[in-house]
């Protein structure tokens, strides 16, 4: 029998191993959809796509359903079944063996009944576990797929955490030589040099897919350098520990992330600050104001994503909670894209009091957010292309700078 069991467990493992593996990765797909209609509700009522997405999504489900089908197909069949019928084939060989021969010419001799039986008992006592264990083989092939899946993910190359003891002190950025690729060979930052004397504010233009949010990314420490030097105080990031690190340097991100809980917590995040210093922080951002205007203050409860407040709002909040924690550095990604420009103008004052304070990087694509900067640093294609204050930028003739501060119309009153 058991050349029979293996020949049947080699089938079906070639049969159901890749029905295992489409449907896995067909379910993953279902749930990123249905993530993704609710998140984008708005856009795709307002491009009209809701036709076309249910589709689409219909045509998954069904994928997967005949992913799914193909599977238990390989079960039906080959598992309890094919081992029911090759017991059955057995017994009725062993009847005919010693049935049938007993009156023959050569006759193995009459077969008692109670042999008979116990020859009967013996196979159901082999074919038993043989059956578990191919039921097992089919939980066994299920796992060995679905932890293929979670392989690849644990395989991705992580930065930190690190058992490294650095602290950061005064907060002086360090960037020499530094390249990056996302995807092997297409480098999207090129040679880098870049120095941030600590309490300094230093601004990052460029175009859009110039590598600003990138170079922020790889000081947050999200991506391992892998060509050039990037310090802080002088140590490389991955000598730095990681719960000072974290706190030390702060980040206001792109998009404003903010969580289902009171206005509070979302400024705490979980960092167990005093009121006195959430609140100190909310007047720095100047988030104060609107947050006494809401009913409950800053027990006001947040909707997913921040729902129920103006993007500007979730903005104010987020560079408040980059403040609360006090930190030695701060990280500002288009913070100010969506304020209007009258709290733009206070933020900047904010800003420019922290100088000599934290250490303050930041992109904008509003220039004015970073015409105070002492050192302005433009990017392009992932290359530094021009630095110096406001001022001598602008004294490049034909220079990127200069041209993008003259396509904003902010030209008057260069100081
Ligand atoms: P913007 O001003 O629009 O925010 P940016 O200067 O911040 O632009 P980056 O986000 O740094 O630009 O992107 C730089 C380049 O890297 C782009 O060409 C982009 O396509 C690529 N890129 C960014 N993130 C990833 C990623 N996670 N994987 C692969 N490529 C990426
Ligand atoms: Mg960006």
């Amino acid at each position: 029998m058991l050349p029979a069991v293996i020949v049947i467990v080699w089938w079906y493992q070639r049969l159901s191993a890749p029905a295992v593996a489409r449907a896995r990765e067909l379910r993953s797909e279902i749930n990123a959809q249905t993530a993704e209609s609710i998140a984008g509700m708005a856009v795709l009522r307002a491009t009209g796509a809701t036709r076309a997405f249910t589709e689409r999504y219909e045509r998954t489900i069904w994928r997967q359903y005949e992913a799914r089908r193909e599977e238990l197909r390989a079960n039906a069949w080959l598992l309890r079944p094919a081992l029911d019928f090759l017991n059955l084939a057995l017994l009725a060989a062993v009847i005919a063996v010693f049935g049938l021969s007993a009156q023959g010419p050569g006759a193995l001799g009459t077969v008692e009944i109670g042999v008979l039986y116990a020859f009967v008992s013996y196979i159901a006592r082999v074919v038993d576990p043989l059956i578990q264990i191919t039921n097992q083989f089919s939980q066994l092939q299920q796992s060995v797929v679905a932890a293929a899946r979670v392989n690849v993910l644990m395989r991705e190359a992580q930065a930190g955490p690190s058992a490294a003891q650095g602290q950061v002190r005064a907060g002086a950025v360090s960037v020499r030589g530094l390249s990056f690729a996302y995807l092997p060979g297409r480098m999207v930052l090129h040679d880098i040099d870049l120095q941030v004397a600590p309490g300094s504010f230093c601004g990052l233009v460029g175009h859009t897919g110039s590598g600003k949010s990138t170079l922020i990314a790889l000081l947050l420490r999200f991506y391992p350098v892998r060509h050039g030097h990037l310090e802080i105080d002088g140590l490389p990031l991955d000598a730095l520990d990681d719960t000072a690190f974290r706190q030390a340097v702060a980040l206001v991100p792109q998009e404003p992330f903010l969580i289902a809980a009171s206005v509070r917590e979302n400024i705490d995040m979980g960092r167990g600050l005093s009121a006195a210093a959430i609140e100190a922080a909310s007047r720095d951002a100047h988030a104060h104001a609107f947050i006494e205007r809401f009913d409950k203050g800053y027990d006001t409860l947040l909707g997913e994503g921040g729902a129920g407040l103006a993007v500007g709002q979730k903005q104010l909040i987020a560079i408040a909670r980059a403040l609360a924690g006090q930190p030695r550095i701060l990280l500002l990604d288009e913070a100010t894209a969506h304020i209007d420009t009258e709290t733009e103008i206070e933020v900047q004052k904010a800003l420019t009091a922290l100088r000599g304070r934290i250490t303050v990087i930041a992109i904008a694509h509003r220039l004015s957010t970073i015409r105070e900067a002492d050192q302005i640093v433009v990017l392009s294609h992932g290359r530094v292309v021009e630095r110096g204050s406001h001022a001598a930028l602008m004294g490049i003739e034909g220079g990127t700078y200069q041209r993008l501060v003259e396509l904003q119309g902010m030209e008057g009153g260069v100081g």
